[in-house]
Order: structure tokens, then C-alpha cells, then sequence
């Protein structure tokens, strides 16, 4: 027997989980430093280092008698609590998961993605996708293989689907879009035949230092701390977390787009609060962190648009954004804005998309996803093939590759599988929040006072604080029952019906 007893093997697993998080930690940082303070020319030595620091971490984790440790552990789960039991499980995953790629793929894959994300963003900014084509054809062909390690019983993208949102596959994918699709179609077509909306002052010069001010603004509202969470600007926003007392967003201010930060910051404090409010006991452990993308994206949007685009936290936070852009938003009524943020446009970019043809941009990447991972796409066609379907969804040309098939940091990040969590995290958060109306009384009266306390409250309590310690699925239907698209297409149908008086 390796251990004398169940309390020296659960000091040897928090050991290797604590290690891991060092490592983990330290790369994040780097990747952080990558692309907020680091200067252009430096991507190098920080290439090597994270080279080094990945190969260490992987053989930490793969160590073999990594296995002794969890099989003995699993023999012992009558006497393990369930935080131990849960540790036990997701380290054995990964550490079957990890075993099964060879450690120089695991390594070149982790350079590859450093020397991608410079590649990816030079091709966008001089809008030649050839930059970054050899980088994606092997990011693609990677993630190929990668899939067949990680389940060779599934099909590779349902693999890949499998790594963001843990039981989900295209079966369930494909059904929900089409539904979703069904229900929306008619909805855009409906709305594009009313008045168009007026947002032009959604585009007046706001200078960037009172925008800065904003972001500032919102966190405080969202009740972020910012002793524990900071802001910083990159081209693509993101939120990164270490711990749950150590987490970081970022934003991309526009002079001429003032609502894209604004809702950049809300989507992202969003994510940032599910991890901070996190219970302290998962921290440094394999049960730390948001359980899987779909969920993250469900807290990030609930706050982005269930809350964010509501007229009562419009008219909120309107006084405020009046005394930070005064001239521009002179002729400006709080109703004005709140129809303006929830203006329904086919357009060409998705971070900026409406919530109703968001769900669009994210249908096209599915199908191209799949497409690419079973190889009847090669990634030189991927630019006429985002093009064709951008028309055909969305009923748009687009002018350019920057503009198309460049404009997302995902693939770059070797993030293939990823974007179906923003739908289904959009679904999430629509049932979520019918549970919510009915659990907190006078919740939208609270949201108008500019009071976001009971609706981060009541996330916390059923979602935020569990961390990791539930799958995905368990998570979600603990607090909100089976999962059903209907609440989604309900909402959504509801919310623009009124919005166009489409009645
Ligand atoms: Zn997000």
C-alpha cells in the first residue's frame, strides 16, 4: 500500500493540486502580461518560458503515480467528503485526459498557440488572413487529434464540444439550433419591417478617459471589489482568474462606441463574479473555478443583457452616464437609450451583435466548426465559406476578412468547441432567471433603485458559490430543473414583441 492512511494520501493530492495552481497561475500571468503591458517585440523569451512551465506542469500532472494516489483515494470514497470525493474525480480526468497526448504534442501545442495569437493579430489588423492561415491549419488539425485522445469513442468535434460543456453534443446542438433558429428567423424578419430604431448618438465621440470613468462606474454598481478584481485594456476583452480572491477583466474602449465597452465591462464582470464569489474553500484545489464555459457565459450574459439591456437598469444608470457624457447625450431620454442598446441589426461583428442575432454569429461558427474538425472544410475555403454563410444567415456581405472569419480571438487561442457556451449560456440564463422571479419578490423594483444585490445574491447562492464541485448539468438543473430551450425562445420572443410592439 503506498499510503498509510486516507489523511496522508488527501495531503499528497492537496499538494499536487496546490503545485498545479502555481504553475497554472504563473502561465496565466504571463499570458495576462502577453497581451495588456508586455511591449510588442517580446514574445520570445516569454515563449520559452511558458514552453518550460508547460512541460513541467504536464509532467506534474501525468505523473504516474499520480494514478496510484487517485485509485487508492477511489478505493477509500466512503471515507472521503464531498469536496474530496469531487478533487478525486476531476484529478483523475485530467489526468487521463493529459496521459493520453504524447508530452512533445502537449508542449508544441502550448507554443503554437503563443505564436498563433501574434500571428492572429497582425493578420487582423493588416486584414491578410494568410498570416494566420498556417497557424490555423495546424491549430485545426491539432485539436483534430487532440479530440480523438481526449474520447476516441465520440465523434472529434462532440470530443471538443465535451471539453467546454461537459454533455453536450451535436444531436443536442443541432436541435436546440434549429428550434432557436425556428423561432428567431421570423422574429428578425418581423422587426426589420418596423421604423428603424434611432441609436445614432450611441456613436458620438466620448473620450476615452470618461469612458474609463464608466467602466469604474458599472463595477461598483455590479458590486465588484476592486481590492480583489482590476481592469485593463486588450484588443479582445476577457476575464482571467487565479484564485477567488485574484481576478482580472478587460476591456476595449472605442472613441466613437461608448456602449461597447459599457457592455464589454458588464459581460465580463459577469464572469469575474462567479468566480469571486466562489466559496473559499475550492481555492488552489482541482474544484476551483467555474465549472464549464456554458455556465461562465450564462452569469457573463445574464448581467450583459438579461440585466444589462432591462429598461429598469437602463434607467438606473442613466443619471450617470448623463453627468460622464453630458453634450452627447444631451437630447438623449433614458428611453431613447434603452431601446438604442437593444436596437436588433444583422451586422457583420459579434461582439457587438444584438441579443437576438447573436444567436446567429454563433450558429455560423458551429457549422463552420464542425466542418473544419471533419475535414470537408479546409481552412484556405474558411474565409468564402464564413462569407456564404454570413449572407445566408444573416443576409450581409462582408468586406473583409478582418471584418469576417478574423474578427474572434478563439481559434487563434485553440478555443474550437467553445462557441456553441454562448448560446447555450444565453438559454441558461433565460431559465435561470424565471426561477429568480419567482424566488425574489420585487426583484425588477430592486434592479431599478440601481440595487443588484439580490439578483447577485441569488446567483451566488445556486450558482457562484459551488465553483467546480458539480458537473455542468447536475449544477443547472439543482437550481433550475431540466433544461429546456423554451425559456430562452419565451424570453427572447416576449422581450422584442414588446420592444417593436410587434402585436
Ligand atoms: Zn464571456
Amino acid at each position: 500500500m503506498p499510503y498509510k492512511d486516507v489523511a496522508q494520501a488527501l495531503k499528497a493530492l492537496r499538494e499536487l493540486e496546490e503545485t498545479n495552481s502555481a504553475y497554472q497561475h504563473a502561465m496565466e500571468v504571463l499570458y495576462l502580461d502577453a497581451v495588456t503591458a508586455a511591449p510588442k517585440d517580446t514574445g520570445e523569451g516569454r515563449g520559452k518560458t511558458m514552453a518550460i512551465l508547460s512541460e513541467v506542469s504536464y509532467g506534474h500532472l501525468t505523473n504516474p503515480e499520480n494514478k496510484q494516489l487517485y485509485d487508492y483515494l477511489e478505493e477509500h470514497c466512503g471515507e472521503l467528503d464531498e469536496k474530496a470525493r469531487r478533487e478525486v474525480q476531476l484529478g483523475k480526468r485530467i489526468y487521463e485526459q493529459y496521459s493520453r497526448i504524447p508530452a512533445d504534442e502537449y508542449v508544441s501545442y502550448q507554443v503554437l498557440i503563443n505564436d498563433a495569437q501574434s500571428a492572429w493579430e497582425k493578420a487582423k489588423n493588416t486584414d491578410d488572413f494568410e498570416l494566420f492561415r498556417p497557424y490555423l491549419e495546424k491549430i485545426v488539425e491539432t485539436n483534430r487529434r487532440f479530440a480523438h485522445y481526449y474520447n476516441p469513442t465520440k465523434s472529434p468535434y462532440d470530443a471538443l464540444l465535451n471539453e467546454y460543456e461537459r454533455g453536450t453534443d451535436t444531436k443536442q446542438l443541432d436541435e436546440f439550433f434549429s428550434e432557436l433558429r425556428r423561432c428567431i428567423v421570423p422574429l428578425i424578419q418581423k422587426i426589420s419591417d418596423c421604423e428603424p430604431v434611432d441609436d445614432s448618438f450611441l456613436y458620438r465621440p466620448c473620450p476615452i478617459e470618461q469612458q474609463r470613468r464608466l467602466s469604474d462606474y458599472i463595477m461598483e454598481v455590479m458590486g465588484i471589489d476592486r481590492s480583489h478584481c482590476s481592469i485593463a485594456e486588450t484588443e479582445h476583452p476577457f476575464t482571467t482568474n487565479f484564485n477567488n480572491k485574484d481576478v482580472r477583466i478587460t476591456t476595449h474602449y472605442y472613441e466613437n462606441n461608448f456602449a461597447s465597452s459599457l457592455y464589454s465591462v458588464i459581460h465580463e464582470g459577469g464572469h469575474a463574479l462567479y468566480e469571486l464569489n466562489a466559496d473559499d474553500k475550492y481555492n488552489y484545489s482541482f474544484v476551483a473555478g467555474g465549472v464549464s464555459m456554458g455556465i461562465h457565459e450564462s452569469q457573463s450574459r445574464f448581467y450583459e443583457n438579461i440585466i444589462g439591456r432591462s429598461q429598469e437598469f437602463i434607467f438606473a444608470i442613466y443619471p450617470k452616464l448623463r453627468e460622464l457624457f453630458p453634450q452627447q447625450l444631451e437630447d438623449v431620454t433614458p428611453d431613447m437609450l434603452f431601446r438604442a442598446v437593444n436596437k436588433v441589426t444583422p451586422s457583420l461583428i459579434r461582439l457587438d451583435a444584438d441579443e437576438l442575432t447573436y444567436c446567429m454569429h454563433i450558429m455560423v461558427r458551429y457549422e463552420l466548426e464542425k466542418q473544419l474538425i471533419d475535414g470537408s472544410l479546409a481552412v484556405k475555403d474558411l474565409p468564402a465559406a464564413w462569407n456564404k454563410l454570413y449572407k445566408e444567415y444573416l443576409g450581409l456581405d462582408v468586406p473583409s476578412d478582418s471584418k469576417g472569419c478574423l474578427q474572434d480571438s478563439h481559434w487563434s487561442g485553440g478555443g474550437i468547441g467553445y462557441f456553441p457556451s454562448y448560446a447555450l449560456g444565453g438559454a441558461y440564463g433565460a431559465q435561470m432567471l424565471d426561477c429568480m422571479e419567482k424566488d425574489v419578490p420585487g426583484l425588477w423594483d430592486k434592479v431599478a433603485g440601481g440595487d443588484l444585490s439580490a439578483v447577485t445574491g441569488w446567483l451566488k447562492e445556486h450558482i457562484h458559490k459551488y465553483a467546480s464541485l458539480y458537473e455542468p448539468k447536475e449544477l443547472f438543473e439543482r437550481s433550475c430543473g431540466a433544461f429546456q430551450p423554451k425559456y430562452y425562445i419565451d424570453y427572447l420572443t416576449k422581450k422584442y414583441t414588446k420592444l417593436y410592439n410587434l402585436e
